[in-house]
């Protein structure tokens, strides 16, 4: 009969372990710098495109294959919306291509240190995962990586170090690994990474994922999409429709367009962030932090004297949350989203104070 303590429970749900959400609590004048969202509201072309498709059309079922934004996204990377699948979010994709690719006899194979959720799926389906430690700098080590496998999964630039690869070493190991699927989330491309979009079509065992939560400021939206070999998306299309066909609502879909198609806004605020990044990366470590060079909208530092729950703790108390990850060999590290400069100030002033420094 069940093992499970609870009858009314699935036989096999102890093996569940759900991601951690960052906090979103309801504080005061609180600044939130603990899930990498974007300082910079969405483009106003987005909200007008929610108005005008918020109308009677919503008692209609959305088009459940989102074919206007796949034709979007295919355009911008000139290439045939075969190519493309779009997801309730690119948790939703990597759950969708776990499920499709990694099942297997061999194991996954994904970083020690990476995007947390990656274990979560594992553990949902069933899978066997063998972790990869990052070198000593704490960057990805990919010719590890060509060994026996039922899989690849990695974040470039990795979550939560920001650390990002060049492109062409993730095109040397696709040169060697022919027989298992590669999945790149490149959730943070679009601060400073190179993104192997371009590889797709010479590698069709090739998968890159992109959000519209992070560089699009649509954390609240819920889209993400995938780019890789027509076969690969067919698969992903069957997981899709085997669990839900209308994942994306008509009015996601619709702003999804407008946000695709507003490059304008992209690149005004990609460069903001990335400017802010690189004046708190020089403050931090002239407050005596270590920083990763991050290509990211977040940094990942560590102070030299203070551990890093003390500080965590005082940002707190003064109203600023960052992310720490109770974790081996990075517990000492704070995960820092990156805000407008007047919250990086913010951010930095805290930090000065909490250390005894002036300023
Ligand atoms: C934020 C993030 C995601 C998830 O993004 P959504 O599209 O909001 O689901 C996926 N991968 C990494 C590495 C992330 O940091």
């Amino acid at each position: 009969m069940s093992t499970s303590p609870n009858p009314l429970l699935s036989r096999d749900f102890e093996r569940l372990t759900p991601y951690t959400p960052g906090e979103q609590p309801r504080i005061a004048d609180l600044l939130k710098l603990n899930t990498n969202e974007n300082p910079y509201g969405p483009s106003p072309a987005v909200i007008e495109a929610i108005r005008r498709a918020a109308d009677d059309s919503l008692r209609l079922y959305p088009d459940p294959a989102s074919s206007r934004l796949r034709e979007a996204i295919a355009r911008r990377h000139g290439l045939d919306p075969s190519m493309v699948f779009i997801g309730n979010g690119s948790d939703e994709i990597l759950a969708h291509a776990f499920r499709a690719f990694f099942v297997q006899d061999r194991p996954l194979l994904h970083p020690d240190i990476t995007y947390s959720f990656y274990p979560v799926y594992c553990a949902f389906f069933g899978i066997d995962a063998v972790r990869m430690p990052l070198g000593p700098d704490f960057g990805i080590r990919l010719a590890d990586y060509e060994r026996e496998n039922g899989g690849i999964v990695f974040a470039n630039p990795n979550a939560p170090t920001g650390i990002a690869l060049p492109v062409a070493q993730v095109e040397a190991l696709l040169r060697v690994n022919r027989d298992s699927v590669v999945l790149v989330d490149e959730a943070y491309v679009d601060f400073g990474g190179e993104s192997a979009v371009a590889l797709v079509r010479q590698h069709p065992n090739l998968l890159v994922v992109q959000t519209l939560s992070k560089s699009r400021s649509l954390a609240g939206l819920r889209v993400g999409f995938a780019i890789g070999d027509p076969g690969l998306v067919s698969a992903l299309e069957t997981v899709k429709s085997s669990f839900n066909s209308y994942p994306i609502d008509r009015l996601a879909q619709a702003a999804a367009l407008a946000a695709i198609e507003d490059e304008a806004w992209l690149e005004d605020t990609r460069q903001r962030v990335i400017a802010a990044r690189e004046s708190l990366a020089g403050a931090l470590r002239e407050l005596d932090f270590e920083v990763l060079p991050s290509a990211a909208n977040f940094l990942f530092v560590r102070h030299r004297d203070v551990p890093g729950v003390e500080l965590f703790d005082g940002l707190r108390q003064a109203g600023i949350l960052v992310r720490r990850f109770d974790l081996p060999r990075i517990d000492q590290f704070l995960r820092i989203s990156i805000g407008t400069p007047a919250q990086c100030e913010r951010l930095r002033h805290t930090l000065a104070s909490l250390l005894g420094r002036d300023g």
